[in-house]
């Protein structure tokens, strides 16, 4: 019989993960020796005897054969860790990677660090005295007091970081609160509510018949030990939390533990509280804001079995639980989802393999669903579900499409159509809120005619040139490329230009024309601390200004019942990104934009302006037709041979020389020829990536098409062995599949 070897990790909740050390699998235990599985190695000069880790099996040893150990015993009984590593074992085999950086990815990293004592703050007064002197403060613009007060008038208790962090408030507004004893403060330890149970029922709402239905059928396969993915697609405030969270409290009343992903950028202090209000010390949030030994503690509460529900962005996807039942995605086409360092993976995918072995169920939610999730739910493969009514009621927004061209030729040379310009003057006469929204995403690269609209595309691919510094246009799809053009090739015009004007130049341009407004501005250079982000939306919340212009950042999940006018200022600027998805994301983006206005009693208005009124992409999502844009962007995709109706992956190669990654590419390339005539696979390429370079790193990729995706993964394996093989001369390969931005 063949010798089988074993590579185990000793000590897997090291600030790194331990080096591997390769064991004899003795024949007695081969049966019950798997990846995943927890033995007993002899260790060290004294060979005692330590706990480890099987991550990987091997026929060959990497080690000196003659000094090879036996693993001497398997323990039985499933433990987190068998779960997690078996889960890194399909992470590097599905994406590609080292099996470390696939451990590094789903183990919780150790960090030695004090444990914090979690303080409370407790209301004293009654929910009425809290209110009245919440208002008497903002009279006396005490705004920090005020939103302490409002928030304990709402909760009679709140953790104190919740409070500093994401309602900005300061040691000293606390401790003035508390000497004039409106509120105290506990330590948790100390203190437990025991009217805490009914506070969370009280927040229970009785559901609608759709969202009932929506809760049945999913509960109905549950019971029955139907296992799968659905997908529940319902336009914002249609009440689909309200679902998520009814199931949540099924599947914990059964004994099963529960992974709500939510991007980082939604989850904000009202979402939280929401979940804190319902669930209670049973629910805990994973973020940016904590640090690292914090997010270990997490971990280690889900591992003790403290909690039954963990919150966060997609790494929340790795809390230890024992027994999953199931993991929910709300705003599930966000990109957020898919990790952009090796492994390049994608929550959605993972989490259905984590839910595999666990035996959970995965809930999809999204009001403009990716297109890769619509398909799966249109041809059965997911349940699918729609919600289509708001469920407070609301009126949907009258939108315009103003063509931006006319304007031009009208002689209106400013960012504001005439259409723009006299919605602005009637709604600051009228004291409503307006939000402006400049899609900046690659906005650099992207070339267009401003007189005519007409985008500057590969004839090889249905994407748009980029402009490199070099001078010419390249398309880093196929590596087609020619010299920049200084006239339209449609019209003649030489108004051929990348659109620039940032968010800081819309509001100067704002003042000029429409006098002093209080203005806020949401952008990367307004957000670089942690906290402005909510702290700019409260603001905007609190109408303490009248307008506010952002990039994307303030289209997402907020609710703002005054804005009465939002304006799409260049719909057209996220169309010229290179790449397959850039009629998707418009889509989303301008839907999202789109359903901002209206939302309270006051009807709203949209105006959305373009150089290209009449892409498809801007005319669904006026219309906010999700179904019809679907159809019309699955042709595009399917002529072009993209997801969802095939697969591709993108081999980015990244070194010091320029050009090396190209002959490195090629190389690859002439690998894979065989391979590629035999499956009839496509590759294109090698060619320069669109941002060529990037700290000094060159960057070039090579595209590989196929309708399987067990294929592309055949070639990548090909490769990675090839990898390991050949003198790479410090060039890094990775792999990225069905990517989400352009490279
Ligand atoms: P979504 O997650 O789809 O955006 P939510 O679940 O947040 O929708 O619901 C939107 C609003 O409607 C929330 O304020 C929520 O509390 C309320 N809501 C949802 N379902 C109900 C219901 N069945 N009865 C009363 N209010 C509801
Ligand atoms: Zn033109
Ligand atoms: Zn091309």
């Amino acid at each position: 019989m063949e010798k089988l070897y074993a590579r185990v990790i000793i000590d897997i909740s090291h600030e790194k993960v331990d080096r591997p050390f390769c064991y004899e699998v003795p024949e007695l235990l081969r049966k019950e020796i798997e990846v995943g599985a927890c033995v007993e190695v002899p260790f060290g000069k004294g060979n005692t005897l330590r706990k480890g880790y099987v991550i990987e099996l091997m026929d060959v040893p990497d080690f000196d054969p003659n000094l090879i150990k036996e693993i001497q015993d398997v323990k039985t009984g499933v433990q987190v860790e068998n779960k997690l590593i078996k889960l890194a074992h399909w992470i590097r085999e599905e994406y590609g990677s080292t099996m470390i950086q696939a451990l590094q990815t789903v183990l919780p990293v150790k960090q030695k660090i004090k444990q914090k004592e979690n303080r409370i703050l407790i209301r004293k007064c009654t929910q009425q005295d809290a209110l009245e002197m919440a208002e008497a403060c903002e009279k006396k613009h005490q705004g920090a007091k005020a939103r302490v007060l409002r928030a304990l008038a709402e909760d009679r208790e709140i953790s104190y970081t919740l409070l500093t962090q994401k309602l900005h408030i300061s040691a000293s507004t606390i401790q003035s609160l508390k000497k004039a004893d409106l509120i105290e403060e506990v330590s948790e330890r100390a203190y437990r509510n025991p009217l805490k149970d009914s506070t969370f029922l009280a927040d229970k709402k009785v559901l609608s018949i759709s969202q009932q239905k929506v809760v049945d059928d999913i509960w109905a396969d549950y019971e029955q030990g139907v296992r799968k993915t659905y997908l529940i697609h319902g336009i914002t405030g249609s009440g689909k939390t309200e679902v998520y969270m009814e199931l949540i409290e099924k599947v914990v009343a059964d004994g099963k533990s529960v992974i709500m992903l939510i991007p980082e950028i939604a989850l904000t202090y009202q979402t939280v509280m929401r979940f804190q209000r319902r669930f209670g010390d049973r629910v805990s949030i994973l973020n940016s804001t904590l640090s690292a030994g914090e997010k270990f503690d997490q971990c280690e509460r889900a591992k003790k079995g403290e909690i039954d529900i963990m919150i966060g962005p997609r790494s929340a996807l790795f809390a230890p639980f024992t027994q999953i039942g199931l993991i929910l995605i709300d705003e599930e086409h966000e990109t957020t989802y898919k990790s952009e360092t090796m492994p390049k993976y994608h929550a959605r995918e993972v989490a259905e393999e984590l839910a595999r072995l666990h035996g959970a169920s995965v809930v999809l939610g999204s009001a403009t669903p990716s297109m890769e999730s619509y398909y799966k739910a249109t041809v059965g493969e997911y349940g699918f579900f729609t919600l289509k009514e708001r469920v407070t009621g609301g009126t949907l927004p009258s939108v315009y499409i103003e063509d931006l061209r006319e304007e031009l030729r009208k002689g209106n040379r400013s960012i504001f159509s005439d259409r723009l310009q006299e919605l602005i003057r009637d709604r600051l006469a009228k004291k409503e809120q307006i939000m402006l929204f400049l899609n900046r995403r690659g906005y650099s690269g992207f070339i267009s005619c401003r007189s005519c609209g007409h985008v500057i595309k590969c004839p090889h691919c249905d994407v748009s040139l980029s402009k490199h510094a070099n001078g010419r246009m390249v398309c880093h799809y196929c590596g087609y490329e020619q010299p920049a053009v200084t006239a339209c090739p449609n019209c003649g015009s030489k108004y051929v230009l990348g659109f620039k004007a940032g968010t800081e130049k819309i509001e100067e341009e704002f003042r000029r024309m429409f006098g002093e407004v209080s203005i806020l501005r949401m952008d990367r250079d307004t957000t670089k601390t942690k906290d402005s982000y909510e702290e700019i939306l409260s603001q905007f919340m609190e109408e303490k200004a009248q307008v506010l212009i952002g990039t994307q950042m303030i289209v997402k999940g907020h609710d703002f019942p005054k804005v009465t006018l939002v304006g799409i200022l260049a719909a057209d600027l996220s169309l010229g990104v290179n790449d397959y998805r850039a009629g998707e994301r418009t889509f989303q983006l301008l839907t999202q934009a789109a359903g901002r206005a209206g939302r309270g009693v006051l009807p709203g208005e949209v105006v959305i302006q373009s150089y290209q009124p009449e892409h498809y992409s801007i005319r669904w999502a006026a219309k906010q037709n999700y179904e019809s844009f679907y159809q019309e962007e699955l042709m595009y995709r399917s002529l072009g041979g993209y997801p969802p109706i095939a697969n591709m992956m993108m081999v980015q190669i990244f070194g010091e020389e320029e050009n090396a990654g190209i002959a490195f590419g090629e190389k690859m390339k002439q690998l894979l020829k065989e391979f590629a005539l035999e499956h009839r696979m496509v590759i294109i390429g090698p060619a320069n990536a669109g941002i060529g370079k990037i700290k000094d790193v060159y960057r070039s990729c090579l595209i590989l098409k196929h309708p399987n995706k067990e294929v592309l993964k055949k070639a990548k394996n090909q490769l990675e062995q090839w990898l390991s093989t050949c003198e790479t001369e410090g060039k890094i390969v990775q792999f990225d599949f069905n990517p989400m931005n352009a490279f």
